[in-house]
């Protein structure tokens, strides 16, 4: 298990971020991670807690948009090498909740494409297949429902891309996921208490689902 966050706001939301991590370490705690834009995107990763991260951070920080993850491994030890946020090629970074069965028949695949690996990880796959797809499509959403159905196991993802500055997209298979709608932001998050000091309205996804959220607004693309 793990936790996953993200939000889009008309806010900084590196502290609202950090804070739902802290809820979420019931589902994991060995390593902790956050990526967020303002005027660069910044990640910062760490081998244990959600407050050692938020003693890394900067206290300046302006970003109204990105994704954090409390992590309890399954694939590659807790290190800060395999913390998530997962990059690919830095412009397509993500978190992951659950396990990506068939992670080493696209890790061969997409070596030979020329994707290097950085971790030990399942999740990283899905950095590589989402800036693959994106070569394709040039849209997130698309990419993010191309790439899915490559995967077969359980995941929730949150992605962004460094030239996106108002948009987060989430997907869903058999692991908890859930959007929160606030006012002027909107969230994604593992489990509505890691929401419980933004919002207390939420929208449940369900298993193949994809959704764009934005500050303004979130659209689900039903899975069915
Ligand atoms: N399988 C991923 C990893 O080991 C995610 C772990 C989780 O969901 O706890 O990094």
């Amino acid at each position: 298990m793990c936790g996953i966050i993200g939000i889009a706001s008309n806010k900084p939301v590196s502290v609202n971020i950090i804070n739902s991590l802290k809820k979420l370490e019931y589902r994991g705690y060995d390593s902790a991670g956050i990526a967020v834009i303002d005027d660069s995107l910044k990640v910062t990763k760490c081998k244990g807690k959600a407050a050692k991260l938020e003693a890394m951070l900067s206290k300046t920080n302006e970003a109204d948009i990105g994704i954090g993850h409390t992590r309890w491994a399954t694939h590659g030890q807790p290190s800060e090498k395999n913390a998530h946020p997962h990059a690919s090629s830095g412009e397509v970074h993500i978190v992951h909740n659950g396990i990506i069965e068939n992670y080493l028949e696209l890790t061969e695949k997409l070596t030979n494409d020329g994707y290097t690996f950085e971790s030990e990880t399942d999740s990283e796959v899905i950095a590589h297949l989402l800036h693959q797809h994106l070569q394709s499509s040039g849209d997130l959403v698309t990419a993010m429902h191309d790439a899915i159905k490559e995967l077969d196991g359980a995941y929730a993802i949150a992605a962004i891309h460094i030239n996106e500055k108002n948009r987060l997209v989430v997907a869903r298979n058999k692991s908890p996921l859930l959007i929160g709608v606030g006012l002027e932001e909107n969230f994604a998050a593992s489990d509505p208490l890691a929401l419980s000091q933004l919002t207390n309205q939420f929208v449940f996804l369900e298993d193949g689902d994809v959704a764009e959220i934005t500050k303004q607004s979130y659209k689900v693309f039903d899975g069915k």
